[in-house]
């Protein structure tokens, strides 16, 4: 029986308890990225909060599956169908084509994306990869009466809805109606001002490098159709939780609920999770501004892409974060605080100390069979010591904070609150690794491999100098003097053995 679970569901502007379609499993889609650039840490924000929702709903006995599109066509630079094709832009900008765009910018972004803990997606789909369905879709739309072609492309057309602005209050509506994008410049064919399109045609751009045939000519799909296709292609016909970050609510989620429940004749998708924005001091963080801040960028001035998930776990998804260095720096601070704490855990149980120094020996002298973070995890997991009834007490705790509207920075007090409370260290980390399922802070792996607590530099330096001095002895076939070394090794507490990869030692 899977724990109760609230969250903010945009569709109904409020706090609401998620019922899955099926008792305990989630189908859930979320926007990939558009691979024409980088995905700035604004971006990843998103990709952060989204990946604690999953792993809390998991923490609460949900069995989630997620679909992840990428979006390597079709996507302008206006959301209204407006200006050039980000990807053109991009290939034209790095004088490159667009598929090397796409991949490269895809790699780039997965690299930041797994580096602050997330989870992949079990369906990652390219939307180039989709064609034939979204033809599909358009075709089905035409026949419905849903679309009609104008000036070359293929549009939606919005005004055969009852309700178009599915995400807003009345009061929204009628100011989305006397205004809607007055910004942005005016494609003529279109008989509403809000519909949008389903299929480009080569008559949008002339160099467009991407195309297909396709019944209404050779050209290529609108940016919101493939969210719907890929979902619908994986998760079928129903979806229990679309995100995304608050800039897709209009005009892409609205669109994309048009047509996909035009096409389905029913529902699609019960709750719509939205994230907040990143800001810098200078206003919202976006791509236009110069150097894009990335995650990797943070990453080469030294910054652990963990201690950027823990800044932005420290606030709400719901409301907007300011990004600022002085503000990391503390969280820098803050984080390895929690790391130095946790390694004093480890530190108090002779079981897990044991391991752990073998863990860093291992490591430090490359061992073969090195006795790794997994080895004591293990040993953390099945602790005899551990208080079973305060663990339940902490988790049940923590389950309460992170499926009450997702407040990670609850589930961080109660980290806090763990390292403080009056039990013992088999208690604690047990209590430290379970709360990681969410958090993913990995303190105990850093705990692990943090330096401070290894052994002696200059310990370390005479033993790799002795181990090269024997290595010359036994070159030089003086048995002898190497058999020394050796024995003075062992009088230091190290072992040494020659393994296949070469000289392996250990403390004893
Ligand atoms: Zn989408």
């Amino acid at each position: 029986m899977a724990h109760k679970f609230s969250f903010y569901n945009t569709l109904k502007r409020d706090v609401e308890e998620f019922i899955p379609r099926e008792d305990g499993k989630v189908s859930m889609y979320t926007c990939g990225p558009t691979v024409y650039h980088f995905a700035h840490i604004g971006n990843i924000r998103t990709y952060i909060m989204q990946d604690a929702l999953i792993k809390a709903l998991e923490y609460c006995g949900y069995d989630v599956k997620r679909v992840m599109n990428i979006t390597d066509v079709g996507h302008l630079s206006s959301d209204a169908d407006t200006g050039e094709d980000k990807m053109l832009a991009g290939a034209k900008r790095e004088h490159k084509t667009v598929m090397e765009i796409a991949d490269f910018y895809t790699k780039a972004f997965f690299k930041d994306f797994d580096a602050v803990g997330n989870k992949r997606p079990d369906v990652i789909e390219p939307a180039t990869n989709c064609i034939p369905e979204f033809i599909h879709m358009v075709e089905t739309l035409l026949e419905k009466g849903y679309a009609y072609v104008a000036g070359g492309n293929v549009y939606f057309d919005t005004s055969k809805l009852e309700d178009y602005y599915v995400f807003s209050s009345a009061i929204e509506k009628e100011q989305l109606a006397v205004g809607v994008r007055d910004d942005v410049e005016e494609d003529t064919a279109k008989k509403n001002k809000t519909d949008f399109v389903l299929w480009f045609t080569k008559s949008k751009f002339e160099d467009q490098a991407l195309k297909w045939d396709s019944p209404w000519g050779v050209g290529y799909p609108g940016w919101h159709i493939e969210c719907s296709c890929i979902s619908m292609k994986h998760l079928g016909e129903f979806i229990d939780i679309h995100c995304g970050g608050v800039d897709n609510i209009f005009p892409h989620h609205t669109n994309e609920i048009a047509q996909s429940e035009s096409y389905l004749g029913h529902e699609w998708c019960k709750y719509w999770f939205h994230s907040n924005h990143l800001n810098d001091r200078a206003g919202k963080m976006s791509k236009s501004k110069g150097a894009v801040l990335t995650v990797s960028v943070l990453q080469e001035k030294g910054y652990d892409p963990l201690v950027y998930r823990f800044f932005c776990l420290q606030s709400h998804y719901r409301k907007p974060l300011e990004f600022s260095f002085e503000v990391l720096d503390n969280t820098v601070t803050a984080y390895n605080n929690l790391v130095k704490k946790v390694e004093a855990l480890i530190a108090s149980d002779e079981t897990l100390k044991a391991l752990s120094e073998k863990c860093k020996q291992d490591k430090a002298s490359e061992a073969a069979e090195a006795t790794d973070v997994a080895q004591v995890l293990e040993a953390i997991r099945n602790s005899a010591d551990v208080d079973q009834n305060v663990k339940k007490e902490f988790e049940d705790k923590f389950a309460d904070a992170v499926s009450n509207d997702l407040n990670t920075s609850m589930a961080i007090t109660l980290l806090y609150d763990v390292l403080k409370a009056d039990t013992n260290a088999a208690t604690k980390l047990a209590l430290v690794d379970s709360f990681d399922k969410v958090l993913s802070l990995d303190l105990i792996g850093h705990a692990l491999a943090d330096d401070s607590a290894d052994i002696d530099p200059e310990l370390e330096v005479y033993i790799k100098d002795a181990i090269e001095r024997r290595a010359a002895a036994k070159k030089a076939k003086d048995f002898a003097t190497a058999d020394a070394i050796r024995d003075e090794l062992l009088a230091k507490g190290v072992e040494i053995k020659d393994t296949r990869e070469g000289v392996k030692w250990t403390l004893i």
